[in-house]
């Protein structure tokens, strides 16, 4: 059976098999259960959930409210980031500056 692909309002695209013979305009969204609609592309070069479709859907999804950051990311080097301290033993031997 082909794969048809389908979008949710909320949860954006996703993908179902039906035979060709029976293809509904809408189906169920398995999320959320809400009524998505069935988008039309080219047969086999779906696009649902590859990281090009996700990155489209994010900056659209952000682009009047942007995510909300509820803690400082961590960071692992770079400015403002504590200097890593090594517990290698051989390092103790090293000249310093
Ligand atoms: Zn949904």
């Amino acid at each position: 059976m082909p794969v048809y692909e389908f979008r949710c309002e909320a949860c954006g695209p996703f993908e179902a098999r039906h035979a060709m013979t029976d293809v509904p305009r809408s189906r169920e969204c398995p999320a959320c259960g809400t009524t998505a609609r069935r988008v039309f592309s080219v047969a086999g070069l779906s696009r649902a959930n590859s990281p090009r479709a996700r990155a489209i859907d994010d900056a659209a999804r952000s682009a009047e409210a942007p995510d909300v950051v509820r803690s400082v990311p961590r960071q692992t080097g770079g400015r403002g980031a504590p200097p890593a301290v090594s517990r290698d033993p051989r390092h103790l031997k090293l000249p310093r500056p």
